[in-house]
């Protein structure tokens, strides 16, 4: 469970990828070689001598597959530029690759391990023992529980440490497994008793990594009734006086707007749930205006969700989109200070030296196909004027529809951790469309 332990016997894989981007970083000479190493070892079957060779097979044993020199496709989709990408990331990679290679070797050999295949939610399932109110001794019980270490009655037997399999608790004569003592045993009554919700939500459909030793997957069909259970009518429908805080649309502002013969796009991105990496979702918009063919609101796509890179794609959507002469104005202090500061210095460094160097790249070369002076960047403030209202209302177009597309998966993540998110999802977003609406 803890952070970026390893399994020893896998050792081997991640130090040899992590050591072909150190090498590889810090090399830029080795490039061109690498390149037509990889071009031969590509095309022949079966090499496996030379680092390129061995990379080859660390990669399928990962069920990667190595589309380019540069380029991996890992066993989730994701594509990674590997010089692109930071090195946290890369090996946040790996070590996900290979901890659900464990996971699903684990869920084909053991009965107590099934449902780990989908992937292991890893907060919601060590959010107790991460807890400060739980103390060292707790931790170790619930430790040896998460492991599916509990030396049952039925374990003695298998191991003909005892006669029988029975338990010793209630003397029902019933089977003393992990379901029993957990769910069943009318001994340990009483301290169900404790936990209704829990009793009230047990679903023989629930994987059994789950029952028995606490480990909640990334997603499980069995999870719906959970997910029914704990959705909270208020947050989960249309709550009732929210439609009161929408801003009327602005009369008289559906016409373009121009500075300086540029046609004016108001760009913005938000990110919500800050506070929790896997609620964390970000959203962009591009505004010209009302109605506009051309406006843009969409969900950031990919691994990182941050305002940072909402705001960098909601100015590359501008460009993609617009191929007048333009003025982009945006209130990210980040993307104006990169695009007018930064951006050579960090091309000069082939993107490696800043983060979110994918975009970054993108947006450069954008800038790049138009003639200097056909862009104009402008930094606004949050609501100086009362035309950026309307990127507000860009904003809140793309919250309304993400929230409709909130989908099992995230409901069933989110009652798992609800006391510690408890829906934020809905606060902040109206709390972000208060600030924009002014
Ligand atoms: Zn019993």
């Amino acid at each position: 469970m803890a952070g970026h332990r390893l399994d020893p016997c896998q050792i081997d894989t991640y130090k040899c990828l992590v050591a072909l981007r150190r090498v590889l970083v810090a090399n830029p000479r080795f490039h061109k070689a690498f390149e037509d190493t990889w071009v031969v070892a590509s095309r022949a079957r079966n090499v496996q001598h030379g680092p390129v060779g061995k990379i080859f097979l660390v990669t399928r044993l990962l069920g990667w597959r190595w589309v380019g020199p540069w380029r991996f496709t890992t066993s989730s989709n994701q594509e990674l530029d590997f010089l692109c990408v930071s090195e946290q990331r890369w090996q946040h990679e790996i070590r996900d690759s290979l901890r659900s290679m464990l996971w699903t070797a684990a869920s084909q050999r053991r009965p107590d391990m099934v449902g780990l295949e989908a992937g292991v939610d890893r907060m919601a399932s060590s959010a107790v023992l991460q807890s400060k109110k739980s103390s060292d001794n707790q931790r170790g019980m619930l430790r040896s529980i998460l492991a599916g270490a509990i030396f049952t009655e039925h374990r003695r037997w298998r191991a003909k440490l005892t006669a029988n399999n029975e338990c010793k608790f209630c003397l029902a004569g019933e089977v003393e497994n992990e379901q029993h003592l957990w769910w069943e045993c009318p001994a340990w009554a009483s301290v169900r008793a404790g936990h209704p919700k829990a009793m009230l939500t047990y679903s023989d459909n629930w994987p059994t990594c789950f029952r028995w030793c606490g480990i909640m997957p990334e997603n499980h069909e069995g999870f719906s009734e959970l997910a029914e259970w704990f959705a909270d009518p208020d947050s989960a429908g249309e709550a009732p006086g929210r439609d009161d805080v929408a801003p009327e649309p602005l009369s008289g502002r559906s016409a373009e707007v121009f500075a300086d013969g540029r046609v004016v796009i108001f760009t913005d991105g938000a990110c919500r749930n800050n506070q929790d990496p896997r609620f964390r979702k970000a959203e962009y918009g591009a505004y010209w205006a009302d109605g506009h063919a051309l406006n843009v609101s969409c969900s950031l796509e990919g691994w990182a969700q941050t305002n940072n890179r909402a705001e960098l794609q909601a100015v590359i959507a501008a460009l993609e989109a617009e191929s007048r002469p333009l003025e982009v104005r945006s209130d990210s202090k980040y993307v104006i200070d990169g695009c007018l500061l930064h951006l050579d210095t960090w091309r000069e460094a082939g993107w490696r030296r800043c983060t979110n160097g994918d975009l970054w790249r993108r947006l450069n070369e954008l800038l790049r196909q138009r003639p200097p002076s056909s862009v104009r960047l402008v930094k606004v403030k949050g609501h100086a004027q009362q035309k950026h209202v309307q990127r507000g209302m860009v904003a809140q177009e793309i919250l309304k529809e993400t929230r409709q597309q909130m989908h099992l998966p995230q409901l069933v993540r989110t009652c798992a951790q609800r006391t510690r998110t408890s829906w934020l999802e809905q606060d902040t977003s109206w709390k972000s469309l208060a600030r924009f609406s002014g």
